[in-house]
């Protein structure tokens, strides 16, 4: 048996190539949410090609909002400074949306400031265990610039964690009653009732004055990790860039779609496909 397309394996069905994209998708699709790292980054730095992709989306009306565990900080200078509609950031505590008609900053919390000072408070307990227990972390050099979370650096700027390591931080925090995520090089912690979907649903409830379920056809997601996960189960379309490839076992819920390249370079491809069929 030939097993070319998604629902031809007799396994668990498998992304498809984009050349499957229908064109009648491409032409309907109003906004795009990204992942930052590894999906329009390449060796951690923002590729000229993939900002030049998102130049490209924006000069074709597809509006693009950007959904990361970076930090407030940063979210504030990509939502002013970059052609996108808004930032989903910290793991989905916020969204930021420039609105440049009125030269105002919109900031929209999914928890309150008094959720937020509490959260902080307990934290700290986090981060005081954690550097006890497991010296061989570090608090993110990017903690100075988070609103919500804790980020635990267990791979950026030290020596990879062993996985018993890693595990112990995990343990720790769900001890304290915290919620987190592992992306590829931090631990985030945080309380509160929030997640990467959740934002991405109050982003379009008050941005666009709708519900996700409403637009299904008008949204896509394109990611490229074990952490995008939820929204390859929530949203109908999904891309992920090549580099997904070692995960794609692990994974319960799959992207629909898969690119040819890596990272940046895939993000490019996904995009000049979308914008050709979109002619079409
Ligand atoms: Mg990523």
């Amino acid at each position: 048996m030939v097993k070319t397309g998604r629902f031809l394996s007799m396994s668990k069905p498998r992304p498809l190539s984009l050349r499957f994209l229908p064109e009648q998708f491409c032409r309907s699709l109003e906004i795009l949410f990204t992942d930052i790292d590894d999906t329009i980054t390449q060796d951690s730095l923002l590729t000229a090609p993939a900002y030049a992709s998102l130049w490209k989306l924006y000069e074709h009306g597809i509006q693009v909002a950007v959904v990361t565990g970076r930090p407030a900080g940063w979210c504030d200078h990509i939502a002013r400074m970059w052609p996108v509609r808004g930032v989903i950031g910290e793991n989905g505590a916020f969204y930021f949306s420039y609105r440049r008609d009125k030269n105002r900053m919109e900031r929209c919390y999914l928890i309150s400031e008094e959720e937020r000072l509490e959260g902080r408070k307990k934290l700290e307990k986090i981060r005081e265990r954690v550097l006890r227990d497991v010296p061989a972390c570090k608090i993110a050099a990017d903690q100075a610039f988070r609103i919500t979370d804790l980020a635990i650096d267990y791979c950026e700027d030290v020596k990879p964690l062993k996985p018993s390591e890693i595990a112990r931080i995990c343990r720790i925090i769900e001890n304290e009653g915290a919620v987190y995520k592992i992306s590829n090089i931090h631990i985030n912690c945080w309380y509160g009732n929030f997640d990467k979907v959740s934002g991405i649903k109050e982003f379009i409830k008050n941005e666009l004055d709708l519900q996700l379920s409403e637009i299904p056809d008008q949204v896509v997601f394109i990611g490229d990790s074990p952490n995008d996960e939820p929204m390859f189960k929530e949203l109908k379309h999904c891309i992920a860039v090549a580099n997904i490839a070692p995960y794609l076992k692990q994974l319960k819920s799959l992207p629909m779609y898969l690119t040819k390249s890596r990272a940046a370079c895939g993000f490019s491809e996904a995009v000049d496909i979308i914008l050709k069929k979109r002619k079409h």
